[in-house]
């Protein structure tokens, strides 16, 4: 199961309607969009994050696989274009409180990747149409479309109490975002458990800088965080490093990265009396075997703080 994200405009109303997202496949010029060809690796069960106008208006859920097909609509003038685009089937749940994204940016800016982001950094909508959304980012979308809703719900029932009047209909919206949010967590839950215990065998359960063997000490750090990850980088063992608690944070947050060889290369930012307290030396190198090459180098052009 994965997650998109789709900025629709003035076409949110009929698509939401008909149930639908649909790209063409190529632009008038003829050329493809990556944002529009995404569509096609939406499958059924697969969860939609729905942007309009700076708010998310609504989450859906895929009916069955993206196919080709025109695309619908409410206007039977409209010309229907010569080609088939990408259509998906989808089920809408509109929100009864809309999310704004400027408004939580504190939360989200974290989360986004740093190729394909639905999102600039001032939270304003990317130009394209659909958007890979990271488990990660889907949980919090998630949790913070709950927060403003559960709000909401909680307002109305105190009404119902004091108008004497039992409701019958029981909100759907809630119990379909938690369903939505265990599914995703699940995914999360099963790739950072593989993930470890891969690395506590590829590493014979040690940090790789300091030998540190404290289970309970060690971390299998990414190097191409879960964001920027494709599903195959998630559970790759070889995207990834075995760090006790400190050295670990040293390399998420870019202070220490590795070259192709493996040499260590430690931050302007940290000084020489950081290096006795983290019990760094600048000839350390690490026993990086050669798949690991492109994801070390990632990380150094990517996070190191040099
Ligand atoms: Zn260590």
């Amino acid at each position: 199961m994965k997650s998109f994200l789709v900025m629709q405009g003035h076409t949110y109303v009929e698509e939401k309607e008909l149930g639908f997202i649909w790209a063409a496949k190529k632009d008038r010029s003829g050329m493809p969009s990556h944002s529009w060809e995404r569509l096609s690796e939406v499958k059924k069960g697969d969860l939609v994050f729905h942007y309009v106008n700076g708010r998310i208006l609504a989450v859906s859920v895929a009916k069955a696989n993206c196919k080709m097909a025109d695309r619908p609509s409410n206007d039977e003038q409209v010309e229907q274009l010569d080609e088939k685009g990408y259509y998906v089937e989808l089920e809408y749940h509109e929100l009864d409180v809309p999310l704004p994204i400027q408004s939580h940016l504190d939360a989200i800016l974290p989360l986004l990747p740093i190729k394909y982001s639905p999102f600039q950094m001032n939270g304003h909508g990317n130009q394209g149409y659909l958007y890979p959304c990271n488990e990660k980012l889907a949980v919090k979308l998630l949790g913070l479309i709950a927060d403003v809703n559960i709000t909401e719900v909680e307002d109305e029932q105190l009404e119902f109490a004091m108008s004497a009047v039992v409701p019958v209909e029981r909100n759907v919206l809630l119990p379909f975002l938690n369903t939505a949010e265990s599914r995703v967590r699940t995914k999360i839950r099963n790739s950072e458990q593989k993930f470890r215990k891969d690395l506590m065998r590829l590493w014979a359960s040690q940090c790789v800088l300091c030998g540190i063997d404290l289970p309970e000490l060690l971390k299998a750090i990414r190097s191409k965080p879960w964001k920027d990850s494709s599903d195959l980088d998630k559970i790759d063992p070889y995207n990834g490093l075995l760090l006790c608690a400190n050295h670990a944070a040293l390399y998420e947050e870019g202070f220490i990265a590795f070259d192709g060889q493996g040499r260590l290369h430690i931050s302007p930012q940290l000084s020489d009396a950081h290096y006795e307290k983290y019990d760094l030396h600048r000839k350390m190198k690490i026993a990086r075997q050669e798949n690991h090459k492109h994801y070390l180098k990632w990380h150094k052009r990517h996070l190191f703080k040099s």
